[in-house]
């Protein structure tokens, strides 16, 4: 057993206008409502584009509804001539609480690299936003350097040469299993959530391999329950599956299919 809440993380991607985005809040809230869901035992933040999050902010206050709000990602500076890039601190202001930082999607097609993720880390931190660490091999890395030697690589980049550590969460998102249905087996999950959790002990000690650390890859509502099993994996960030209210709030009641 751990002390770890388990957190259901959806990542919509570039996915729905603020308008829609106000509709799927909406029903995600009032199912899970109408389900008694208990957020202090299991934690749900959506994590929609920039331009829903004013949106999305009013919303969740004004009904006052438990689900956090993230975003897909931040500037590693504060302020200044940087076009296009937004900044923790105006996430802040939005009252988001987490960032994802280091999505493949962002490595990938936006060539960030380990030193700009660890920037990223740092500015979230600087603007008191909790960083959702994503970390994966490819297929290829897969097969050339087996399940946990780059998601470990990644992890202790984004981590190392900071002053001191705050709060963040890792995703272990295997690149191959992101949006193409092939999922990792729980127990491979598991192997790779224990060995960053052994990386993270010996690196930076024991509360920080105390941090959650997520599976994501083609999570759905019907693989979940398998995934969250184990005590290394401390809850999923979700991408397709998190855009359909009735998928992504089977995906958050979770434990209504485990047998303890
Ligand atoms: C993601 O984008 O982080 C993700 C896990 O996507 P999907 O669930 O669609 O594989």
């Amino acid at each position: 057993m751990t002390d770890r809440i388990p957190l259901i993380a959806g990542n919509w991607k570039m996915n729905l206008d603020h308008l829609q985005a106000i509709a799927l809040i909406q029903k995600v809230a009032w199912t899970l409502k109408d389900a008694d869901h208990d957020y202090s035992k299991c934690e749900v933040a959506v994590f929609p584009p920039f331009t829903d999050l004013r949106s999305a902010q009013t919303l969740i206050e004004a009904e006052k509804f438990e689900v956090a709000l993230g975003a897909q990602d931040l500037s590693k500076n504060d302020s200044g001539a940087f076009t296009g890039e937004v900044s923790g601190a105006f996430l802040q202001k939005l009252s988001v609480k987490y960032v994802l930082i280091g999505h493949s999607e962002r490595r990938q097609y936006h060539g960030e690299s380990d030193e700009l993720v660890r920037d990223k880390v740092k500015a979230a931190w600087r603007n008191k936003l909790v960083p959702i660490i994503c970390v994966g091999e490819t297929l290829e890395e897969l097969e050339t350097q087996g399940q946990s030697a780059v998601p470990i690589a990644q992890t202790l980049a984004a981590l190392s040469g900071h002053e001191k550590l705050g709060e963040f969460v890792i995703a272990y998102e295997p690149v191959w299993a992101i949006g193409t249905g092939k999922v990792a087996t729980a127990e491979e999950a598991a192997t790779v959530a224990a060995a960053i959790r052994t990386a993270l002990d010996k690196e930076f000690g024991s509360e920080a391999a105390n941090s959650r650390i997520l599976y994501g890859g083609s999570v759905k509502a019907n693989n979940v329950a398998g995934f969250l099993q184990s005590d290394q994996v401390d809850g999923v960030l979700v991408g397709g599956a998190s855009l359909d209210a009735d998928e992504f709030s089977g995906i958050c009641r979770f434990q209504k299919h485990i047998v303890l």
